[in-house]
């Protein structure tokens, strides 16, 4: 039969800095769009985020023959992580070194930002890693389409292109995996110019002089972090009483503010936003209340930041056309083997309940086509670990101290500030602390708390204690390397499991 070969090649000569495209090589192969011959498959993945590029990896892998159907002829979209992360890198070393070196003894001079190159730096590390993926695809065998996937029967989805070509799929199984959108305010409308998602914040071409953001949640922190490091004044409106979003234990999150305000961020909590308008020097008025009521306020801003999260996005899915529902939530309704009322038909990722986490729907992915292969499926929520990436890092894992009260687990709380660690002294570095929360009668870990430098790494050991059910007195008497952030958490450990620390 007709068939040609496809292969996802990034290229980054857009003007925004990214695109990736699926284009037409000599790799794989499959039907095209023009010859529109049918595929038959095994697995067909409609989605390629973190969780559908790593499901279909792993069910080729197992020997499926597998389609990812993608509908974004660049995949920005589902980068978003990897380019914050580019920029809180890169804005963390522009406010080093324009201050805190001047404690080190070296002087540095001439600091100045070049925004553009920012940009470009970020987008050519994206670049980079989707080079992997289209490789990884080529690897694997994986066929790629491009195409807005629709399931149009319990066993075949039809990917419709741009330009409204189709490609049909016969498969054995579907993976749904289509991700998640941002959550709109009403009444604010989006130009991703002055009024922006967290995807516009990342390609500002300026320097915002004052930039309001609705939500202090993760991604809002993270996001006011990089523009208030590079010149923006930053105030955050959060609806909470707090900062850090859902499931940050309080005192973590008291003290992440606390350190946050002394960078100069602001945080008008427990308010609302309720409008904003354009004034004729392009400025934007921004109509706050007290989220209790009352209290009007009006703020000003160059550009408005919303990020009051994300929501599934599920729409013309064709879901509803094989009998099933989505939840209150537009979630996909899944057992815990992923799989929703129709046998043939999974979900995974931002599109199911749980954490909207990168590291949560790639694990989804994995264990999803393991259970279609007959394999055993186990995910444990409660390990599935939470960073904010600013300057220091949250990090947790398991319970908030909040959570343990709330379901009266008899409980203990072992600290360790890191202004007694050796490692954060020695380079001067030493806001936060870890905080573990274990079982009163069994010493086992039931949280970890990072607030430092290094908690996204630190963390890790955290959950791998968790997943495999340790007591901190297992943890304390690991022996870790000296100087450490590491060993804060075994030092904090120790305090939860006999009741002192060495250093502390
Ligand atoms: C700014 C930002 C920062 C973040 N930072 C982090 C972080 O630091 N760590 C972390 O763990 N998580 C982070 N996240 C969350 C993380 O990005 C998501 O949890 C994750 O991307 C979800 O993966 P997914 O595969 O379910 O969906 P997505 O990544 O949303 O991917 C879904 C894909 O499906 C495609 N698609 C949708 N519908 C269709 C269709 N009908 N047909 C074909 N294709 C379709 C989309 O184009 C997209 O490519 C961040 C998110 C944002 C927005």
């Amino acid at each position: 039969s007709k068939t040609r070969h496809f292969l996802i090649v990034c290229l980054l000569q857009q003007s925004d800095g990214l695109a990736c495209k699926w284009q037409e090589t000599t790799a794989l192969s499959i039907g095209t769009h023009a010859d529109k011959a049918a595929i038959d498959a095994d697995v067909t993945v409609v989605g390629s985020g973190p969780g559908g590029y790593v499901a279909a990896i792993k069910a080729a892998q197992l020997g499926f023959k597998t389609v990812i159907v993608e509908k974004n002829l660049t995949l920005s979209e589902n980068v978003g992580s990897i380019l914050s992360k580019a920029l809180l890198n890169n804005s963390h070393y522009h406010i080093a070194h324009g201050k805190d070196f001047a404690t080190t003894g070296i002087e540095i001079s001439g600091i100045s930002l070049h925004l553009e190159k920012m940009m470009a730096q970020k987008s050519g590390a994206v670049k980079a890693l989707l080079g992997g993926i289209s490789h990884l695809f080529k690897q694997n065998k994986v066929i790629p389409v491009n195409g807005f996937g629709r399931v149009t029967g319990k066993n075949q989805v039809t990917a419709t292109a741009e330009d409204g070509s189709q490609q049909v799929i016969n498969t054995k199984n579907i993976v749904i995996a289509t991700g998640s959108e941002f959550i709109p305010v009403p009444g604010l409308e989006i130009d991703e110019e002055s009024i922006v998602s967290s995807r516009g914040a990342l390609y500002l071409k300026k320097v915002p002089e004052e930039l309001i953001v609705i939500g202090a949640g993760v991604i809002g922190v993270e996001l006011g972090s990089v523009w208030q490091r590079l010149g923006s004044k930053v105030t955050a409106v959060e609806f909470r009483g707090h900062v850090g979003g859902m499931g940050i234990d309080m005192e973590i999150s008291k003290n992440f503010q606390h350190i946050l305000q002394k960078q100069g961020l602001k945080f008008k909590l427990g308010t609302k936003v309720l409008g904003a308008s354009k004034r004729p020097d392009g400025k934007l008025d921004v109509a706050v209340e007290a989220a209790a009521g009352g209290k009007n306020e009006t703020l000003t801003c160059d550009v408005l930041l919303v990020c009051i999260g994300r929501r599934p996005f599920t729409q013309n899915l064709g879901m509803e056309s094989v009998g099933i529902e989505l939840d209150n939530r537009g979630r996909i309704p899944v057992n815990n083997r992923f799989q929703t009322k129709v046998p043939s038909i999974y979900a995974i990722g931002d599109v199911v309940a749980g954490p909207m986490l990168a590291h949560k729907v790639e694990d989804e992915g994995i264990i999803c086509v393991e259970g279609i292969a007959d394999g055993t499926v186990h995910i444990d929520y409660n390990c599935v670990p939470s960073v904010i990436y600013t300057h220091p890092q949250v990090a947790w894992v398991g319970k908030t101290e909040e959570q343990i009260k709330e379901e009266g687990i008899p409980y203990r709380v072992g600290k360790f500030p890191f202004a007694t660690n050796t490692k954060a002294e020695t380079n001067a570095d030493t806001d936060g602390l870890v905080k573990i929360l274990s079982h009163k009668e069994t010493d086992r870990m039931l949280g970890a708390h990072i607030l430092g430098s290094g908690a996204r790494e630190v963390i890790n050991e955290a959950t791998l204690a968790m997943e495999h059910g340790s007591s901190c007195e297992d943890i304390a008497r690991v022996c870790h390397t000296h100087p450490t952030v590491s060993e804060a958490f075994r030092e904090a450990n120790l305090a939860a499991s006999f009741d002192k620390a060495i250093n502390f």
